[in-house]
């Protein structure tokens, strides 16, 4: 399941040095079933405290982490949607993608250039969804004057064209005052009808606030992390503060030697691990665990798949020839110690077809093929 995150954001404002620090993470990350595809593409291992626990508990040859793919998205300026600077391969990029990262420039740096003039954030962030909204107003119009032309049918296809021409109207009308797809609180249907269009203001967004090392520990009183902080909150979107710059230092430190320098820098653990995290959550991501003493592993799935579908992710012989699941909670097996102490205390259960599972269940498949 490749599961994608875009980077995007005005130039200058730490993109790629977010990039650059992730990538960084992931070529490091120890028996990683590696693919570099293109430049601007990274595999990412999401960090995971309960993988780490079990692999302590069960000191496997192998302890592999799921992994996040993160895109550097380069090349958005004003009027990208009217093919300013990279313009169109800009918005193709984005298309793809599954969820966004919007990294907005709170540092002040007077070394690097600010294309809008200084620095402001939010301003920076109502440039990019401009270009943005517009570009999904094109794609809004394109596809309603197909259906418009469908009207004339007659019977269901008609009026069912009827019913896409009056919503893609309403659609058309907010993004024309600016307001993206995802804040227009759709229905379902209204979201299913539009989904082959892949809208770009209609993808999750998390937003990145880039500070300087010297605003560390000063978050909560840093007036352009404020400002960034209440746009969000007003959209429902998560913000991750971190330095970029220095994130890309800590990747280039051993390992032994980040502890020390995190503490010194006022830092708990890295900032990219919580850009990891929250956008996995992001995406609705759930993980399920593989437990023994060849490999402990971490798999991804969404919220919802059932037993078999989650089995599919290892491998599609596993999805077709389910037999039955024996599942168990990764918190019973860190507690007691063993898994044959969690089948003594009646509490690995044997699961078939229907089961929805669960995050952070370890599960062992049965199947026939
Ligand atoms: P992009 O155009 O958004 O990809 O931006 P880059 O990642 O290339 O960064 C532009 C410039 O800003 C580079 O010179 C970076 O070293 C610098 N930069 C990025 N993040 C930070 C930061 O947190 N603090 C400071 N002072 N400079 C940064």
């Amino acid at each position: 399941m490749a599961l994608s995150i875009g980077i995007v954001g005005l130039p200058n404002v730490g993109k790629s040095t977010l990039f650059n620090a992730l990538s960084a993470a992931g070529a490091q990350a120890a028996n990683y079933p590696f693919c570099t595809i293109e430049p601007n593409v990274g595999v990412v291992p999401v960090p995971d405290d309960r993988l780490d626990q079990l692999s302590a508990l069960i000191k496997p040859l192998k302890k592999i982490p799921t992994s996040l793919e993160f895109v550097d998205i380069a090349g958005l300026v004003r009027g990208a949607s009217k093919g300013e600077g990279l313009g169109n391969q800009f918005l193709g990029n984005i298309r793809q993608v599954n969820a966004v990262l919007h990294v907005l420039r709170c540092f002040e740096d007077d070394n690097v250039t600010h294309v809008e003039g200084g620095v402001n954030p939010v301003r920076d962030r109502d440039v990019v969804d401009t270009e943005l909204c517009l570009k999904d107003l094109e794609t809004v119009e394109k596809r309603r004057e197909r259906s418009l032309k469908n009207t004339k049918m007659g019977g269901k296809a008609g009026d069912e064209a009827k019913a896409e021409v009056a919503l893609l109207d309403r659609i058309k009308a907010k993004l024309d005052e600016g307001i993206t797809v995802r804040a227009q609180k759709l229905t379902d249907d209204e979201k299913a009808a539009i989904q082959d269009l892949f809208l770009l203001t209609d993808k999750p967004v998390l937003y990145v606030a880039n500070i300087s090392e010297g605003q560390i520990g000063k978050e909560d009183s840093d007036p352009r992390v404020q400002q960034v902080r209440e746009m969000a909150a007003k959209e429902g979107a998560g913000v991750v503060v971190l330095a970029a710059a220095l994130e890309s230092e800590i990747q280039q430190l051993a390992e032994a030697d980040r502890p020390g320098f995190l503490a010194d820098s006022g830092l708990t653990e890295p900032g990219l691990n919580k850009v990891v995290r929250e956008g996995y959550k992001l995406l609705g991501l759930w993980t399920y665990f593989t437990v023994g003493e060849q490999e402990c592993r971490a798999w991804t799935i969404h919220k919802g798949f059932k037993a078999p579908q989650a089995a599919g992710v290892i491998h599609s012989d596993f999805e077709r020839g389910f037999i039955k699941a024996e599942v168990f909670g990764w918190t019973d097996l860190v507690k007691l110690g063993s898994e044959a102490a969690v089948k003594e205390k009646g509490l690995l259960r044997v699961e078939g077809k229907e089961y929805v599972v669960q995050d952070g269940d370890c599960m062992h498949f049965r199947f026939n093929v």
